[in-house]
């Protein structure tokens, strides 16, 4: 019998007719799905049987096809948005917030924050300020991972367990801080799926990206393709590794007008 495997889905903001975005750069709207598309996805999870998790959820491995669905940095628009089309097809999600961001213009704000954990939806981390963590020195970084969850903890009253990391950057320190804060999981943007063998640690997940047609998007629920994805991004990382964050961003903002959310 093949291994069970699921495939993580990476949402970020869906852009509504008339509403501004949180960010306007190039690099940022490429992450912005119209709320339309999310919609087809979500019938499309619905209407073959598939089951839409979220991260606690998906690492049981239920029988039968899943994908987990997750959104990072917070925005309004998951629960004005996201959330009704998600339970309109029946499916759940984790929101990771940036805890520094709540109550900015765009982003939830705490009693909005209630409402999707009582709504029933996973409250996930994605850090305090969005830095990139594999840059930052201990103190920092602890306040990004330790002080972040103490502070989403104190607004929706009970224990988060599952963490992301903001641009996808992370390093060895990021994951043993992120255990010692007592988080269950950490979630990468490495274009893997997961199974019970990939550690709960480093939790590959597939950006959704603006253009992805439903066929497409049915070829990544099951995994296909990954490795190309995971080709390109390998090459990125490589080009991050040599030139550095800073360097590799301001490299990227010149060519694409890009920022990564
Ligand atoms: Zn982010």
């Amino acid at each position: 019998m093949a291994t069970k495997s699921c495939v993580f889905l990476m949402y970020h903001e869906l852009e509504l007719p008339g509403r501004p975005l949180c960010q306007s750069v190039a690099g940022y709207v490429r992450y912005i799905l119209p709320v339309e598309i999310f919609r087809g996805q979500m019938a499309w999870i619905e209407e073959s049987g598939w089951q839409g998790l979220n991260v606690g959820a998906a690492l049981r491995y239920p029988d039968g096809p899943s994908v987990c669905i997750t959104f990072d940095d917070g925005s309004e628009t998951v629960l004005i948005a996201a959330a009704p089309v998600l339970r309109e097809f029946g499916c759940n999600a984790t929101f990771y917030l940036t805890a520094g961001f709540l109550g900015q213009p765009g982003y939830l704000n705490p009693g909005q924050v209630r409402e999707l954990d009582a709504q029933g939806f996973e409250i996930g981390c994605h850090s305090m300020t969005h830095a990139y963590l594999s840059d930052l020195p201990e103190p920092e970084l602890k306040r990004e991972v330790v002080d972040a969850k103490l502070e989403i903890e104190q607004i929706v009253g009970h224990r988060i367990e599952h963490f992301s990391c903001p641009g996808g950057r992370y390093d060895r320190r990021t994951l043993e801080m992120a255990r010692r804060a007592g988080f269950a999981t950490v979630a990468t943007s490495q274009f893997h799926a997961n199974s019970p063998g990939v550690s709960p640690y480093e939790l590959g997940r597939v950006a959704m990206l603006r253009g992805l047609s439903l066929e497409e998007f049915g070829a990544t629920c099951q995994g296909r393709g990954l490795w190309k994805k995971r080709l390109a991004h390998e090459l990125r990382r490589g080009a991050q590794r040599l030139l550095g964050n800073r360097a590799y961003d301001r490299l990227r903002a010149v060519l694409l007008g890009d920022s990564q959310p």
